[in-house]
């Protein structure tokens, strides 16, 4: 990185490690990387190789800063049911394969697996970007080109994996037209905005179908294999034929079959810090979104149908007789109680910080504006305005009273929040500062005291 001698609000690689990296907001998606060949990733976060031209793009598209969720929901899913943590969706489906080798070899029923193999089969796709492992299940990104390589790439690893990063092979490759992506919700984000706001020639390198997976959190290669299930249950990771977490249960299957299980809370030690904060269950920007919650028997995968394009999918599937369908029934309400419980995590550590600020005689909306700013990481005031739902000329004076009071900075139209230990700093040295002058006339006060008293 070239060194700088004063702070720079350009969208960067500077920016990024300023307020997603060293904020420990990085979810690992991979896809700063797979945008820019400037940056490597070394298993826990991105790093910078080369000088950074400023183009922004690994700032835009990183998925942790701001998306605009509800514009892209509009132009997408419009016309269907919407639920506050769910999204936008359709209907909600249970699914199993009709191949009893993509069964055999699937998390749940396979759903992933049968769509993407057929996508590719009818010419709907000509890549996937999926995680494959290797022999000790250390995860990998990959940009599958065939149904043995998507098959290679069934079952879940309960592991952070830099996905997105195989997007670089998907620029660098001009016979990939159009690619369908799996990925977490954090990683359906940074998808979905590589495809509104392409950086690549729309006739190239297309994201044409988007799969999310349902994710209450994920964890370290280090922590949950090496630490858990190598050095604690003993079992080496060449011995693992599945991995499973369902109702609350991580469960290890080996290749001899014996079935060794742990509660996921007494993991969670080993979780990836962006998760904390992460509020996104289903993957509520992708095309279909897929996960166990609400299956009673765990050979059948669970699916949110949200676009157009995932009912077209799915009926061609049913009558290619590749698929089983039948309709979720109650089942939505288990993954909306799921999705609620996840967001509700964020909303108490927020909702602690908040009564914090009031208690210090803060004015709400300065508060408000302040929070949306963290959450998006920075902002414009047309942004800001849209996503805090404030109008233009009440958010101006808010944001000069926030200038003033040092909670943010502003750099040619760009507001970037301080960080909130310094603003709880400040603030409690104004506190610090009043109480000094009050005590400072503690005597003055003493001597009214005794002469009207005393
Ligand atoms: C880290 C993680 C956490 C999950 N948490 C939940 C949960 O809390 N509740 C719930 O209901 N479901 C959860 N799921 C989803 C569930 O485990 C299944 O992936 C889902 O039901 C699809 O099953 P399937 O048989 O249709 O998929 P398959 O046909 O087996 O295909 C699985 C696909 O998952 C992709 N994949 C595997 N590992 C990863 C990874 N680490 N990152 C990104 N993509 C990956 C592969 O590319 C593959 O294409 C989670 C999945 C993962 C990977
Ligand atoms: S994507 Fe652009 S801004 Fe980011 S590191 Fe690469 S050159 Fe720099
Ligand atoms: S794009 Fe992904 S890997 Fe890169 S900084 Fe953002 S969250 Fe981390
Ligand atoms: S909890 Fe959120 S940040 Fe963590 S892996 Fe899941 S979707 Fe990504």
């Amino acid at each position: 990185m070239v060194p700088s001698t004063a702070l720079s609000y350009t969208p960067s690689f500077e920016l990024l490690n300023r307020w997603v990296i060293e904020r420990q907001l990085c979810c690992y998606c991979g896809t700063c990387a797979g945008v820019c060949p400037r940056i490597t990733l070394d298993g826990k976060t991105p790093r910078l190789i080369d000088y950074c031209s400023e183009c922004g793009n690994c700032y835009k598209y990183c998925p942790q800063t701001y998306t605009p969720v509800k514009e892209f929901e509009k132009k997408l899913f419009i016309g269907t049911n919407k639920e506050e943590s769910l999204g936008y969706y359709e209907k909600c489906i249970l699914a199993q394969s009709t191949d009893d080798n993509i069964l055999s070899i699937a998390q749940n029923g396979g759903l992933v697996t049968t769509l993407l193999i057929y996508a590719l089969e009818t010419g709907l796709i000509d890549g996937a970007i999926l995680t494959t492992a290797d022999k000790n299940w250390m995860p990998k990104p990959i940009l599958a080109r065939t149904p043995e390589e998507i098959k290679k790439a069934a079952g879940s690893k309960y592991f952070m994996c830099p996905s997105m990063w195989a997007y670089r092979n998907v620029i660098d490759d001009p016979t990939v037209k159009r690619v369908a992506v799996v990925g977490l919700p954090c990683q359906v984000r940074a998808a979905r905005k590589l495809q509104m706001e392409s950086m690549v020639p729309v006739e190239n390198g297309k994201i044409e179908f988007i799969i999310g997976l349902f994710c209450h959190r994920n964890f370290s290669y280090e922590g949950l294999l090496l630490e858990t299930v190598k050095k604690m249950l003993n079992i080496d990771p060449s011995e693992i034929r599945k991995l499973d977490i369902w109702k609350g249960k991580f469960t290890v299957f080996t290749q001899e079959n014996k079935q060794v299980g742990l509660q996921v809370k007494d993991l969670s030690k080993y979780s990836w810090p962006s998760c904390s904060s992460c509020t996104d269950f289903t993957g509520r920007l992708a095309d279909l979104s897929v996960g166990n919650a609400g299956v009673t028997d765990i050979n059948w995968s669970m699916a949110i149908v949200r676009s157009k394009k995932a009912m077209e999918v799915l009926d061609d599937l049913v009558k290619a007789g590749k698929l089983r369908i039948v309709e979720g029934g109650n089942a939505i309400n288990v993954i909306m109680k799921e999705a609620q419980k996840k967001a509700e995590r964020r909303e108490k550590v927020s909702d602690l910080l908040y009564q914090y600020f009031s208690e210090l005689g803060i004015p709400s909306e300065d508060i408000r504006v302040y929070f949306v700013l963290l959450t998006l990481g920075g902002a414009n005031a047309a942004e800001l305005s849209k996503a805090a739902n404030i109008g233009e000329t009440e958010l101006d004076t808010i944001l000069t009273r926030l200038s003033e009071k040092g909670w943010l900075i502003k750099h040619e139209g760009y507001y970037v929040p301080t960080r909130p230990s310094t603003v709880l700093r400040i603030e409690a040295g104004k506190l610090h500062n009043l109480i000094k002058k009050v005590l400072e006339k503690e005597s003055e006060l003493e001597g009214i005291y005794v002469r009207k008293f005393g």
